[in-house]
């Protein structure tokens, strides 16, 4: 089943309709400080969504049989221009339902520019079309395709409102870091006082996790361990900038019993085989719509698995892509669910991803109409 072609779209969905509840209190997001790695350039309360000028990046792929497969990645513009100048031309004839060779194919056509960042969220935006074309064009669930059952996989809720993740029945929670090297010992102090809040708020059971947005240095990282150890933190998470592998090398010297998470700026299985092989990391947390896509996700999840150690997938309870990765693949034991909404305001009344399922009780299953279940109306869609 050959490919006649490959779009890069904008999606434009309605405004919600209807009242909102009243949130308690407005969303942590904007509201706390976040460390990350521009601080010492723009202090701490910048926001990276409003530097960046692009957003989401719908693909399709469409088959010969007038079939068509949703998929999605970030940074929209110069990813746009990848899949309509070269990576989508150059699958045009291709069969459509060959993701594994197809995955290779664009992987190799990336090199002479790169195959990282912006180039693997456009192999990642087309994979995840071609594995809904899959699901499509056999008229089954993508989770099925990857040997799957319906399941429901419990998710942490990443979010510094806590307690408004306990009442919506999360039992596993993680939260961002507020302060990182160039705050100095006041930031530490803060740093170890907002854990110590979190920790009383959800009490001694439950798994805390601490995400550090590459905004750390490898002293700073041991310091901060040193001073969170009495709270038990689940994991430390993407202490270090993704390239410093030398510094990931140093950190677990140096920190042998604290787990650590990274992966989500990691692109293609390479580093993560890296990291599996020296076990600088514990868990491994790949973004599917930024990594290579489910083909990728699926590739690191089998290096996690022969190396014993974890994967997570970043944000795969909060998409319908993760979701069916959560289901499919079951070496994926917990998922990431995100919320950035106020407190007070049911998930129900927020506005999800496209084709994915809300959490219940903490848990979360995937959608069993074919593909990933993604069903958006032709006029929200638009040539980017
Ligand atoms: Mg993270």
């Amino acid at each position: 089943m050959k490919i006649t072609a490959i779009e890069a779209l904008r999606y434009s969905p309605p405004e919600p309709a209807g009242a909102h509840p009243a949130p308690s209190r407005p969303s942590w997001q904007g509201r706390q400080d976040v460390s990350h790695p521009l601080a010492r350039y723009r202090g701490r309360r910048v926001d990276f969504n409003s530097l960046m000028p692009w957003g989401d990046l719908w693909v399709r792929v469409r088959a010969e049989n007038g079939t068509s497969g949703l998929g999605a990645t970030q940074f929209a513009g110069p990813v746009a221009a990848l899949v309509r100048d070269h990576l989508g031309p150059a699958l045009v004839g291709e069969d459509c339902r060959a993701t594994d060779r197809l995955a290779d194919l664009m992987f190799r056509l990336t090199k002479p520019y790169g195959s990282a960042g912006i180039a693997s969220c456009a192999v990642s935006a087309i994979d995840l079309a071609l594995w809904d074309l899959r699901g499509r064009i056999a008229g089954e669930p993508v989770y099925r395709l990857l040997g799957g059952a319906p399941r429901r996989v419990p998710c942490y809720a990443t979010t510094n409102d806590v307690d408004w993740a306990m009442e919506l029945g999360f039992e596993a929670f993680k939260v961002t870091l507020g302060y990182g090297p160039e705050a100095g010992s006041e930031g530490l102090d803060r740093n170890e006082a907002f854990i110590a809040e979190c920790r009383e708020t959800i009490g001694d059971e439950p798994d805390l996790y601490i995400d550090c947005w590459m905004s750390l240095d490898v002293d700073y990282a041991v310091r901060l361990a040193e001073r969170l150890y009495p709270y038990q933190p689940g994991w430390l998470e993407e202490c270090l900038l993704p390239e410093d592998l030398d510094g990931h090398v140093a950190l677990r010297r140096r920190l042998p019993a604290q787990t650590l998470a990274t992966g989500e700026h990691w692109y293609s299985p390479f580093p993560f085989q890296w990291a599996a092989a020296r076990r600088v990391v514990d868990v491994l947390q790949p973004d599917i719509q930024w990594c290579g896509g489910l083909s990728a996700v699926a590739r690191i999840a089998a290096i996690a698995d022969s190396a014993g150690l974890a994967v997570m997938p970043h944000l795969a309870g909060t998409t319908a892509f993760g979701q069916h990765a959560s289901a499919g693949i079951s070496t994926i034991h917990r998922a990431e669910y995100r919320i950035g909404s106020a407190p007070g305001v049911p998930l129900e009344r927020v506005p999800q991803a496209p084709g994915a399922v809300l959490p219940v009780n903490g848990e979360i299953g995937a959608s069993d109409a074919p593909g990933f279940g993604i069903e958006i109306p032709e006029a929200q869609l638009s040539p980017y």
